[in-house]
């Protein structure tokens, strides 16, 4: 699954939260039965939200029973037999449990389960649930992790693989797509019906079944030899060849790389009006939000191209790393979700070898170091047992942390290596499940290195090291090891009394085992008790985390660290740019450095080419701005950002034709870096754009467009709002749609700000949108207090809104603010309106609010001091 698209706080990159707000005290089922195959016959009924099912479930009982307990929740069962024997059936709702009991036992051996039930089409977007457009409702299926119960009775662990037959009864003028092809379409069983049935699938978890009932419309093509159709809602058919072009690309990429041959006969995306993720790899039957997948193949916006071209390579991945073979149970989600994430940037950058999907993946690894170093992150791999533990690890750690760990050993052990590794884990588990062990015990028998320990210190302990390299003597350098965190020891700001916190371990004494790789000269290994690495002696300088694909924080002595930024701009690579920004930017968070010294490497850095750097240069700069800045501070910086980059920009000159993609991104960084900055050229370059928009003429450069119009708003009026309101309600572009939902957020005149949250919790918004306006105004200074107020003031409203992840987002946008008091009326408020599954999510929040005041606190003094120096 790709989990939502949040919002990137600039410096500190966001949390992409848990799901689910249900707290149900489900345990997993007892055991002693081994479901072989399903076959489901499900006949909704789209205008009632309701549907019918029948199954059979042919399963081995390892011995004789008189019960059966499976997993169900909000099915009604009608009836239960296995021959002519009917059972009695006892729900446990909590544990999302039934269990089947019948009067005399059955006999060990081969059992076929025949089920009737009902169940409800709900509008959580969970489960069997409803999309609605203006025109008609669909339905459709999302079941990771554990809702696929909600759909059939079934037993819902991705460990009892088995087949599944599916037929689907619908309305005669309706389509469907499910993870296999159709083999038969027959009119009936009653007058209006048709009867779809699906091939049989491979042996695959409870969790990747779908099926999609509706009008979608599919463009169609193929790759080697199988078909593969992007479909979405009729009038969104014609923004789905990109996403086409990118998974023909990435099927073909995937057989080879895999070296195994896509398993299914058919490959389907599928674009859903309403859904809770970014998409989800049901195996054959991809479903996506429509922003991740539907993108103007000429006049999408370089960004909203690179998200599509992710997302598509992230759950195609899945197909084979997760569908094909899968972690044996949740706690290892991280091997599926950490392999996609890395494996997304791989694919996409050899798509795509100019987009600089590196340079992306570095400037999110350093994000994620942010927010590993927090004391309520957690270790990768976590036990979880309900399915509100479950959903509340698909967070980025799980993502981001696990997929910055299999970088780094890839970087180490070498891309053939490891991709030896990869082919020999799946061989070995093809259509079945497999552990973290399988996965590090394969790699480290093909590559002969100690995969196994490396992996295991990241893995198992939370946190990440800061690795530290003393001066070059001769050959060697000396080097230690310490936990970073970004907090002094002292706390200073009280946030011990967390239960999260205050439970937690001492944690001094953790130590990892690190391969460290020296820019022109090879990786080594630094293990619990390395004192020292040797190295070139003849370079001009040391720079410890080459191509920056190490999960680490590195610190050097004085002098080699004025050699590395001596020689940023000319020696190391964009990648290794931005992870120096990004330590410096860390060791200031940690109070082992100052604001002034980062901003010291921020301007030094100014005039670099590449935009991925420039965008880390500009948006700490813009933190600075709000984190720590009062608001004098704020625009004595302001004015040293237009003088320092003002001519930076001015030398690019405007859009030119067929320009170099790169060049077109560093023009959008400086642009919204100076619009935020006030500079007023730039701000009447976005009046006249966004007059330009309104009057439909075409954009020069549409990637500057979607700043343009926020910058403008700022300081818009009603008239402009009711304008953009008019793009909101009538655009078919999905991406083009968020870009103008997000623009709304930016106004400032507290009746328009009033407007912008009723229309957040009116029914003009899709919930699965909601809580993304709350976000976005959340975290903009302007409009945080009104939103907070709005949120408290109409919490019923949109907790009765809420899809099973909004509170959990909610929950961490409210760690947007500064101050202690801040901190604790947030605490106070969740603590008398309890979000679920967002336990972990409120302690980061309350964390990060207070130590954004102990940060203001701490560098404010070097803030004016460095102005006072640097200041026209
Ligand atoms: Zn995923």
């Amino acid at each position: 699954m790709k989990v939502a698209r949040g919002w990137l706080a600039a410096g500190a990159i966001c949390l992409l939260a848990a799901m689910g707000t249900w707290n149900a005290d489900a345990q997993r089922l007892p055991g002693g039965v081994r479901p072989e195959h399903y076959a489901l016959t499900i006949a909704p009924d789209l205008a009632k939200a309701r549907f019918e099912g029948s199954e059979r479930i042919d399963l081995v009982l390892e011995k004789p029973s008189n019960e059966i307990t499976l997993n169900a929740a909000e099915i009604e069962f009608e009836s239960v037999r296995v021959g002519d024997a009917d059972a009695t059936v006892t729900l446990d709702t909590a544990r999302e449990q039934a269990t089947l009991h019948f009067a005399r036992p059955l006999s060990a051996g081969p059992v076929a389960l025949q089920i009737a039930y009902r169940g409800v089409l709900n509008d959580k977007l969970r489960g069997f649930y409803l999309s609605k457009t203006k025109l008609r409702n669909y339905g459709v299926t999302q079941f990771e992790s554990t809702d696929a119960r909600r759909a059939f009775p079934s037993f819902d662990e991705p460990a009892l693989k088995a087949t599944f037959d599916v037929s689907l009864v619908i309305d005669s003028g309706d389509t469907a797509i499910s993870n296999t092809q159709i083999v038969r379409d027959t009119s009936g069983p009653e007058a209006g019906k048709h009867t779809i049935v699906f091939a049989t699938t491979p042996k695959m978890s409870t969790y990747l079944v779908a099926w999609l009932i509706g009008d979608f419309q599919c463009r169609a093509g193929k790759a080697d030899g199988v078909p593969i159709r992007v479909c979405a809602t009729p009038d969104k058919v014609e923004l789905t060849k990109f996403a086409l072009d990118a998974a023909k690309w990435d099927l073909k990429y995937y057989d080879k790389y895999f070296g195994i041959k896509y398993p299914l006969k058919k490959l389907d995306l599928v674009a859903i009006p309403d859904f809770e993720a970014g998409a989800m790899e049901n195996f054959g039957c991809i479903t996506f939000r429509e922003t991740e997948v539907l993108v103007d193949a000429k006049l999408g916006t370089l960004n909203a191209r690179k998200e599509v071209t992710t997302t598509v390579a992230h759950e195609m991945a899945h197909q084979w790393f997760g569908d094909l073979v899968t972690p044996q149970w949740w706690d290892n989600l991280w091997l599926n979700e950490g392999f996609a994430t890395w494996m997304e940037t791989k694919a996409a950058a050899q798509w795509k070898p100019k987009w600089e999907f590196e340079q992306d993946a570095a400037a999110d690894r350093s994000g994620i170091l942010d927010e590993d170093a927090a004391r309520a992150t957690r270790p990768i791999r976590q036990r979880a047992e309900t399915p509100g533990e479950i959903n509340e690890l698909f967070d980025n750690i799980a993502y981001g942390k696990a997929g910055a760990v299999i970088t780094m050993v890839e970087h180490w052990t070498g891309e053939e290596t490891f991709r030896r590794g990869v082919q020999a884990y799946l061989g070995a588990h093809l259509y079945s499940n497999a552990t973290a062990e399988d996965f590090w015990n394969a790699q480290t028998r093909t590559s002969g290195l100690a995969v196994d320990a490396v992996m295991r210190s990241f893995i198992e302990q939370p946190g990440a090291p800061e690795v530290r390299f003393g001066q070059r003597q001769g050959g060697e350098i000396a080097v230690s090891q310490k936990l970073f965190t970004d907090h002094t020891a002292s706390g200073g700001t009280g946030v011990a009394h967390f239960k999260q916190t205050s439970t937690a371990p001492a944690r001094d004494n953790e130590r990892w085992t690190v391969p460290v790789c020296i820019k022109g000269s090879g990786c080594k290994l630094v293990a619990p008790g390395t004192t020292t690495v040797g190295t070139e002696t003849k370079a001009p300088f040391f720079f410890a985390n080459a191509d920056d694909k190490g999960y680490f924080r590195s610190t050097y002595a004085k002098a080699e660290y004025a050699a590395i930024v001596a020689n940023a701009e000319t020696s190391l690579s964009p990648a290794e740019r931005i992870g120096l920004l990004g330590d410096r930017w860390a060791l200031m968070r940690a109070d082992e450095g100052t604001v002034g010294e980062f901003l010291d490497l921020a301007l030094a850095l100014k005039q670099d080419s590449d935009p991925t750097v420039t965008e880390s240069v500009t948006g700490r700069i813009q933190a600075i701005g709000t984190r720590i800045a009062s608001d004098d501070d704020r625009e004595r910086l302001n004015a040293v950002v237009r003088r320092e980059f003002g001519p930076v920009y001015a030398a690019m000159g405007g859009p030119r034709r067929r320009e170099k993609e790169d060049h077109a991104e560093l023009r959008q960084a400086l642009f919204e870096a100076l619009g935020e900055a006030r500079d007023p050229q730039v701000l009447a370059e976005a009046q006249r754009l966004t007059e330009q928009l309104f009057s439909g003429q075409k954009a020069a450069d549409p990637n500057i467009m979607d700043a343009a119009v926020a910058l403008t708003a700022a300081k818009g009026d009603a008239a402009m709002y009711d304008r953009l309101m008019v793009v909101v309600t009538t655009t078919k572009d999905p991406d083009f749609r968020e870009a103008a939902l997000r623009a709304l957020t930016w106004f400032q005149l507290p009746p328009l700000v009033e407007r912008t949250l009723e229309f957040a919790v009116s029914d003009n918004v899709r919930s699965q949108d909601s809580w993304l306006l709350f976000a976005w105004m959340l975290d903009r200074r302007e409009t945080q207090e009104q939103a907070w107020k709005f949120m408290r003031d109409h919490w019923d409203e949109i907790e009765g809104k809420a899809t099973p992840s909004s509170g959990a987002h909610l929950v961490e946008a409210a760690g947007a603010f500064c101050s202690v008091e801040k901190r604790d009326e947030v605490a106070s408020f969740f603590a008398a309106h309890h979000v679920g599954s967002a336990e972990r999510t409120l302690a980061k929040s309350l964390e990060r609010i207070g130590d954004c005041a102990q940060l203001r606190a701490a560098q404010q003094p070097h803030l004016r001091e460095w102005l006072a120096a640097h200041g026209s």
